[in-house]
């Protein structure tokens, strides 16, 4: 099967998060999502979808008009990324996207990546990130620092 580009798929660098509602700049300080219809705004801190945008970069007020379902909405708890995909060819391919195509990590996928194709991998899915870089590496000390941003308890963070 020929792959998509890293561009078609959508792929992108998300280092330091776990690609939440919760960290995303469509969510509103009320935890609703800006980005959907009212009848689909009231997402889980765990969801995620393929609009996702990096609220660290700034609070977006989306327009309200799109669904769940052609956004991809999903929910893992744990996170999302190329790291809990099932199409990641560990440590640093995809078996659906280019990783010498233009974009993102040059000549790689990341797994701190992640891109509109994600399908949960029946294992990592489940696995915290130092786990799963632990993993990835093959057992080795994990050379990157990741940094998981302190959530409350409901989940909610304070950006
Ligand atoms: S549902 Fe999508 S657009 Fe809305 S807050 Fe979650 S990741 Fe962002
Ligand atoms: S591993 Fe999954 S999320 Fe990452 S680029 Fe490939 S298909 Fe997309």
């Amino acid at each position: 099967m020929e792959k998509l580009t890293k561009a078609e798929a959508g792929y992108i660098l998300a280092s330091g998060c776990e690609l939440h509602c919760s960290e995303c700049a469509f969510i509103s300080s009320k935890g609703k999502c800006t980005d959907y219809v009212k009848s689909d705004e009231d997402v889980k801190p765990f969801g995620g979808c393929n609009d996702w945008k990096d609220l660290s970069k700034g609070r977006i007020e989306g327009n309200h008009d799109k669904t769940r379902i052609e956004t991809g909405y999903v929910e893992n708890k744990p996170g999302f990324g190329c790291r809990r995909c099932e199409e990641l060819e560990a440590p640093d391919d995809c078996k659906r996207v280019d990783k010498r195509s233009p974009g993102a990590t040059p000549g790689k996928i990341d797994p701190m990546g992640c891109c509109n194709l994600w399908e949960a991998d029946p294992k990592r899915a489940k696995l915290t990130t130092p786990a799963l870089i632990q993993l990835i590496a093959g057992g080795r000390k994990a050379h990157a620092v990741i940094r998981v941003k302190k959530q409350h308890s409901d989940g909610w963070n304070d950006a």
